[in-house]
């Protein structure tokens, strides 16, 4: 296989064998004409897809794999399985349940690279709790970070939590020291109370733009303060939807590209189409917008973005190819959970070709363990 490396736009001659990565050579003679090579995408904030909805008790390993299958077709090779704000003792049950039926699966396994609990330990004041129940909100202490270790182990694991909480300085350094990445969001945190966070290893921030009312100060705001701190990256809802265009933009040109990562905050909705859906227990409506709504509220309940078709408007919103902003979806988010890099020898065999056409964009997507898919976007 010859194609263009994206890192490099240079030729190179990729091999693999038994599902692994087994060379990946210089190639000699020019780049016209050749597909470019990219690693598929990984998504830190999944909490469902195609119909299931991962904030249930009794999701069934059928379910699971239909829902990294559809994943994988929208060439989303690695997922964080993204738990939401429940009972803590409930949110443990489902992170164990997820974890018996990711071990039972090799499909599972290459595919969840790890979890994301967004929640409890965020802020239930209104416009900032979002679609998550306040009165599960629970400090973040030291005894329940300590019970999560004990369930996860070394499984790459992300914590949202909102630095307010008088407990949050001393938590993030305890749940540092066990090896979790820390992100804040769901805050109204002070620029102070924010600076303590981040000195205590704080390294992000998710989904910034929500996670926060729609109305808010002009001058001073929890997404001011947070892109006033230069040592926090963020994650980006990259639908058109949870940041508009202009937004999205001036994001950019403030954190800089090296701090920046995409994700859909997907849930069930994602990948099936306008309808009714379960969140959490909670009925929520997708329009034929692709807007996620709990009803007779105006704020989001995450997004019915597939990710594939987050690299096409993010591209559109920065005026970008998709190859300029492959890497927010893909090499990026990877590096700040510490995934294993994608496209290196001794790697699985999963990568995308991205070939541009006179009429469009055509991308082959090549998974292990999944049929080969192709998306093609046609020029409007
Ligand atoms: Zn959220």
């Amino acid at each position: 296989m010859n194609a263009v490396d994206f890192r490099t736009g240079r030729p190179v001659r990729l091999t693999c064998a038994g599902g692994r990565i087994t060379a990946l050579e210089p190639l000699p003679g020019g780049a016209a004409g050749l597909p470019v090579l990219l690693p598929p995408l990984v998504d830190i904030q999944v909490n469902g897809y195609a119909s299931v909805d991962f904030q249930r008790d009794n999701c069934t390993a059928a379910e699971l794999e239909r829902a990294i299958e559809r994943l994988a077709q929208a060439a989303c090779g690695r997922i964080l399985l993204t738990l939401i704000t429940a009972r803590w003792e409930t949110m443990l049950a489902r992170l164990r349940h997820y974890q018996a039926l990711r071990a039972a699966s090799p499909r599972l396994r290459r595919r969840i690279a790890g979890w994301h609990l967004e929640g409890p330990f965020m802020s239930p004041k209104p416009g900032f709790h979002g679609a998550h129940p306040p009165e599960h909100m629970v400090a973040p202490t030291a005894e329940r970070l300590r019970e999560l270790k004990a369930i996860v182990g070394d499984e790459p694991t992300l914590l949202t939590l909102a630095p307010e909480w008088p407990e949050a300085p001393g938590a993030i350094r305890v749940a540092r020291s066990l090896g979790f990445h820390v992100w804040l969001g769901h805050t109204d945190a002070t620029a102070e109370q924010i600076a303590a966070a981040v000195d205590a290893g704080a390294e992000g921030y998710t989904h910034l733009g929500n996670g926060c009312p729609g109305e808010i100060h002009r001058h001073d705001n929890i997404i001011f303060r947070v892109l006033d701190e230069p040592r926090l990256r963020a994650s980006l809802i990259a639908d058109r939807i949870h940041i508009s265009p202009v937004l999205f933009r001036l994001m950019h040109q403030v954190l800089g590209p090296a701090r920046i990562c995409y994700t859909t905050d997907a849930m069930a909705a994602a990948g099936a189409g306008p309808g009714t859906y379960d969140l959490a227990g909670m009925k929520v409506e997708v329009g034929a917008d692709g807007i996620v709504r709990q009803p007779g509220k105006s704020n989001y309940a995450g997004s019915s973005l597939a990710p594939i078709e987050g690299i096409r408007r993010a591209a559109a919103m920065l005026r970008a190819s998709p190859v300029d902003v492959w890497p927010y979806f893909s090499t990026q988010p990877a590096a700040f959970v510490g995934l294993p890099p994608a496209l290196t020898v001794g790697a699985p065999a999963d990568y995308c070709l991205l070939q541009s056409e006179a009429k469009g964009t055509r991308i082959e997507i090549h998974l292990v363990g999944e049929p080969a898919r192709e998306v093609v976007w046609q020029e409007t």
